[in-house]
């Protein structure tokens, strides 16, 4: 009885960590770059925003 609680709650624990794991990977990695690449291909800024070269709207660069 008490073996089967404890399954069931630590296969919870791992379905709700994957799943957290997921939504953060996601947006911990994520990294900005200007369009026109005014900084140079490899400048990524780690929030959206504007360039504050150009102040065109920083672009997701695709990993
Ligand atoms: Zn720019």
């Amino acid at each position: 009885m008490r073996s089967h609680a404890i399954k069931i709650v630590s296969g919870f624990m791992l379905a709700s960590a994957v799943f957290i794991g997921c939504a953060e990977s996601s947006n911990e990695h994520a990294e900005y770059q200007c369009p026109m690449k005014c900084e140079g291909v490899d400048k990524t800024y780690k929030t959206e925003g504007k360039c504050p070269v150009c102040k065109m709207n920083l672009k997701e660069v695709e990993q």
